[in-house]
């Protein structure tokens, strides 16, 4: 650790700021250098698809850290100072305002970019994106009541903004080809019950896909020409929630490993020794996917930490995230398509339940509709890789901690 003394971060988002939290918490005590595209301070994502959305949450309520934790954590934050390429070899980097910082250790964190429409019109103005704050300031004004509103994508941040559009008094149609998203993620059970809570609120869902935007004239709105639909769909707003592309420019410059990300091993070390990737734009070798998630970029930051000190990886441990939508909390723990049998427990059509995917006897997914503690249990059978009987699984009488003890 002794020759390591200027460490830069770039990127302005959780991971970001969990690697530099997690360096001064090892004990690192050389320079840190935070680059942030994004002007002010760094702000936490998850909360501008739902209270900044809704109008309940101002931006000094989502910052990650508060400014002075900066000054405390001797963290050299510099907002708006997009870096524009890094060279490996002599540890440079180059800024978009000319100029040009060096260190011994780079770490990218840059994220990702939300993926437009890939239709003709698809980048018309009134087509929206979700991944900034200012993308959340712009489309919240769009929201108002009685404004028609489409929302491509019925994913997870597609799902999310069409309920809150939807409780802001929107007339919404949520439009996807796939007739059951996010099954695979979540799997067919959970996945149809979250979708089918669309139809039941009231919000119009058309399983097709988007063709062409065209702007109507002498309007603000646009209509919305679908696959397989004769007529057209007129809207005056439309968000797109199709999914993001890893912002790996930098990498790609520096000639790193990048397939579907940048490629790094469990320390987070890229396959350049001296640069480190994390949290959305990263992609861990041997893994078919990148972890799109919040606590998976939380995560990755203390990773890089004890990477960037040389001490051993930690424990990976299943992956966990959650949405949340009408009042509804869901959240996943592991990966379903790796099961090859699944256990409900409870009834989709209460409200509440909880499904679990099984490789033989071990668990290796669950996920669930309002029931934490079934996931809280789930993720430490996992976890733990301790053998269950399905049986007790689905019976709601069994307390799952009781599975935990062999
Ligand atoms: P980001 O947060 O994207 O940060 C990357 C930063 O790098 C940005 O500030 C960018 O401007 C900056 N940057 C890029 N290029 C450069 C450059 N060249 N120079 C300097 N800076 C650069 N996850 C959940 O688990 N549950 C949820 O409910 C949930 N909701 C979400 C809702 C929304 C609207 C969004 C957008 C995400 C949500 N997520 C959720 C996902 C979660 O927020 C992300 O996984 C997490 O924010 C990723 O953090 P990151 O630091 O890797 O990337």
């Amino acid at each position: 650790m002794s020759s390591l003394r200027r460490i830069a971060v770039v990127g302005g988002g959780l991971a970001a700021v969990s690697a530099c939290d997690a360096l001064r918490a090892q004990g690192y005590e050389g320079e840190i250098a935070l680059f942030s595209a994004e002007l002010g301070l760094p702000y936490d994502r998850p909360p501008l698809s739902k209270d900044v959305l809704l109008g309940k949450a101002r931006r000094e309520d989502v910052l990650l850290r508060p400014e002075q934790w900066y000054e405390e954590k001797r963290v050299a934050l510099r907002d708006g100072i997009a870096v524009r390429a890094v060279r490996p070899r002599d540890g440079a980097l180059e800024l978009v305002d000319g100029s040009t910082a060096v260190a011994d250790r780079i770490v990218l964190a840059t994220g990702g970019t939300p993926r437009a429409l890939p239709v003709p019109g698809g980048n018309d103005p009134c087509v929206h994106l979700l991944r900034t704050w200012e993308d959340a300031e712009r489309l919240r004004e769009r929201l108002l009541p009685g404004a028609r509103v489409a929302v491509v994508g019925a994913g997870l941040i597609g799902a999310e903004t069409a309920a809150v559009a939807h409780a802001l008094g929107c007339r919404v149609t949520l439009i996807d080809p796939v007739a059951v998203p996010l099954a695979r993620v979540v799997g067919d059970v959970v996945a149809r019950a979250l979708h089918q809570r669309h139809t039941a609120e009231g919000i119009t869902v058309l399983t097709t896909g988007v063709e062409r935007v065209e702007r109507r004239p002498g309007s603000l709105g646009v209509l919305l020409h679908l696959s397989g639909y004769s007529g057209v769909v007129a809207v005056d707003t439309v968000v797109a929630g199709i999914g993001i592309r890893p912002a790996t420019e930098l990498a790609e410059i520096a000639g790193l490993r990048v397939e579907n990300g940048i490629v790094v091993d469990t320390g987070r070390r890229t396959s350049h020794p001296n640069v480190f990737a994390i949290g959305d734009v990263a992609r861990l070798d041997g893994h078919r996917v990148r972890h799109e998630h919040w606590e998976a970029a939380q995560r990755d930051g203390e990773a890089a930490a004890l990477g960037l000190l040389g001490r051993p990886a930690p424990e990976s441990g299943a992956t966990w995230f959650w949405s949340d939508r009408y009042g509804s909390r869901m959240e996943a723990v592991g990966s379903m398509a790796d099961a090859h049998e699944t256990v409900l427990r409870g009834a989709p059509d209460n409200g509440d339940f909880t499904v679990f995917g099984l490789r033989g006897d071990r668990l290796v997914a669950a996920a669930t509709v309002d029931r934490a503690r079934d996931i809280k249990a789930a993720r430490r059978l996992i976890d733990r890789g301790v053998p269950v009987d399905p049986v007790r699984l689905a019976e709601e009488s069994v307390d799952l901690r009781t599975l935990l003890k062999r």
